[in-house]
């Protein structure tokens, strides 16, 4: 099981749970791109793995006892690529537990009206879709290994175009080929499309991929990059989406994906499927971190219960979680959620930060406190002062 009976019984229930599933699958591999997933793994194994996926769902939820969810998310990989019938499986089973927010991952080249009846689109109002689009620029996409098309991207939002207030796209600035003016007229698209729900980030070299080994002549430099962001960043505001966390804009508070806030509060989240991870906050004010084995051969496996590493995370280490966490976000980190897992020592880092150079960019109300927007700009710096 997914942790020993001792532990069951220090996991700090005063939050609800959420959900994360991870699908490894994809049909390429992107060069940024430094997920847990693989390209062209043979479809029998895949729907082997998907299927123990289903089960430890059932098997995990009712051993530690969570009846109900909050929120569910479906990632990996590229969910949309597997089996239509897995796929209806997999939604229909998360909704029995009856979250307020389900969301699932899908590439524009597998948008079709199948994949919208497999997942129930116009069933479930509570499902999001989350679509990685990255850029409208050909150029872009084919430097970087998206095999998709331009036309594919306008096609599938047109497809998903009735399902728009519950739509989110992700971009990335500062891709190869990218210039200012390619990267705004990105967003002016998208900002015409209007979807609920965008999240922007810039490129980041990841170690491994490979971007970082194989250099691209048209990838613009770092200085680059963050100018093309920030200007992305200046047309989101303007067109009237709001930045809720670094990367993450919505058009009004109930556009905020549920799960993500859940990540930034820290609050109680389990992962299954290969290297899914998930974290429960125990009662002592430690975590326990729980990641699913990666081999598919485990999973495959219908045998081997041997599927989780457990990592201990130690008081010290998941205050700082929350600040490093919860500073990323518009509206901060909750001091009650502070008050009660660390009692006075929730609050010690802040404290100190109040006596620092960096009070500037401190604020607080009566529930949360955060960094002003400026504050975000040197989160690093001050995640820094606070090791
Ligand atoms: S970016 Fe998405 S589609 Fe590309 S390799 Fe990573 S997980 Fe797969």
């Amino acid at each position: 099981m997914i942790m020993d009976e001792i532990a069951l019984d220090k996991i700090d229930r005063r939050e609800p749970f959420a959900l994360y599933v991870h699908l490894p699958f994809c049909h390429y591999r992107c060069h940024y791109c430094d997920f847990y997933a693989s390209a062209g793994v043979d479809p029998q194994l895949r729907r082997k793995v998907i299927a123990r996926i289903l089960r430890e769902i059932t098997n995990q939820l009712a051993y530690l006892h969570m009846e109900r969810l909050v929120s569910v998310y479906v990632g990996g990989g590229t969910p949309s690529m597997i089996d239509g019938d897995q796929l209806s499986a997999l939604i229909d089973l998360v909704q029995s537990y009856h979250p307020q927010q389900v969301t699932i991952e899908v590439n524009p080249e597998d948008v079709s009206k199948d994949l919208i009846d497999a997942l129930g689109l116009a069933r479930w109002q509570n499902l999001r879709v989350s679509m990685g689009m990255q850029t409208f620029h050909q150029a872009s996409l084919d430097a970087v290994g998206r095999k998709v098309t331009t036309q594919q991207m306008f096609d599938a939002l047109e497809l998903l175009s009735p399902y728009k207030a519950r739509l989110s796209l992700d971009l990335i600035a500062g891709l190869p080929f990218h210039t200012q003016a390619i990267v705004e007229s990105d967003m002016h698209r998208l900002v015409t499309y209007r979807p609920a729900h965008l999240s922007l980030y810039a490129l980041a070299m990841e170690e491994g991929t490979v971007l970082t080994y194989r250099h691209h002549p048209h990838l613009p430099n770092e200085e680059e990059r963050s100018i093309q962001w920030q200007a992305s960043q200046r047309m989101l505001l303007a067109s009237g989406y709001q930045q809720y966390e670094v990367s993450n804009y919505a058009l009004t508070p109930n556009d905020y994906s549920l799960q993500n806030t859940h990540y930034w509060q820290l609050k109680p989240y389990i992962g299954i499927g290969p290297g899914a991870v998930g974290t429960l906050p125990l009662l002592d004010g430690s975590a326990l971190r729980i990641t699913g084995r990666r081999e598919f051969g485990v999973w495959s496996n219908p045998d081997d219960i041997n599927l989780w590493h457990r990592d201990m995370i130690e008081r010290e280490s998941f205050i700082f979680e929350h600040y490093m966490m919860g500073f990323r976000t518009a509206l901060g980190i909750s001091k009650a959620i502070l008050k009660e897992r660390f009692g006075d020592a929730g609050l010690a880092p802040w404290e100190h930060l109040q006596k620092s150079k960096w009070r500037e960019f401190l604020q607080e109300d009566d529930r949360y406190i955060t960094l002003t927007e400026q504050g975000r700009l040197v989160l690093d710096a001050i995640l820094l002062d606070l090791l």
